[in-house]
Parts: C-alpha cells; sequence; structure tokens
C-alpha cells in the first residue's frame, strides 16, 4: 500500500512512498509527475469520444508503468533484503 504525499508546504510533498510489507523500513519512492512529459497529440478534428480514448489510453499506459516499477523495485527489495521470502500479494480492484 502506499503512503500518500504531505501536503505542501512539506518537503516531502508530492511524492508517494511504498514501504516494504515486512516493515524493515525500506521505501520505494514515486514522484507522481516527474514522467509526465509525453506528448499528448490529439487531431483538430478529434471528437469528445476520441478526446477521451486518447486520454484513457494514455492513462492506462502510465499506470501501467508505475505498477511495472513499483513491482520491481519491490522484487528487487525481496531479493537483496529477504531471500527466500515471498512479497505478499494484494488484490488490486
Ligand atoms: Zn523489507
Amino acid at each position: 500500500m502506499p503512503e500518500l504525499p504531505p501536503m505542501r508546504p512539506h518537503p516531502g510533498a508530492g511524492v508517494v512512498r511504498f514501504p516494504c510489507a515486512l516493515g524493515c523500513g525500506w521505501k520505494h519512492t514515486e514522484d507522481p509527475c516527474a514522467d509526465d512529459i509525453d506528448t499528448i497529440s490529439l487531431p483538430l478534428s478529434a471528437s469528445t469520444e476520441e478526446i477521451s480514448r486518447i486520454f484513457g489510453e494514455r492513462s492506462e499506459r502510465r499506470a501501467a508503468a508505475l505498477r511495472e516499477r513499483v513491482e520491481s523495485a519491490v522484487r528487487g527489495h525481496f531479493a537483496d533484503a529477504h531471500v527466500g521470502q515471498e512479497p505478499p500479494e494484494r488484490a488490486v480492484w
């Protein structure tokens, strides 16, 4: 489960942390705005449905990339710090 970031002007504002499920103190850090640099290209003739689809597909790509980064970091952490243990699984809706 991620730790939601504190509000500004806290120095840790905007950064989401994913702590180790075993409570060892390790955390993976994500800045939700850091990778939001992809160009968005919309045809001038795009309908509302097309615009919605383009943004929806972009959002799904970013969510999949985020999930892959977090899962990869957690697997790497367990391989380094908790050898022989599997990260606990959690249902995601
Ligand atoms: Zn740990």
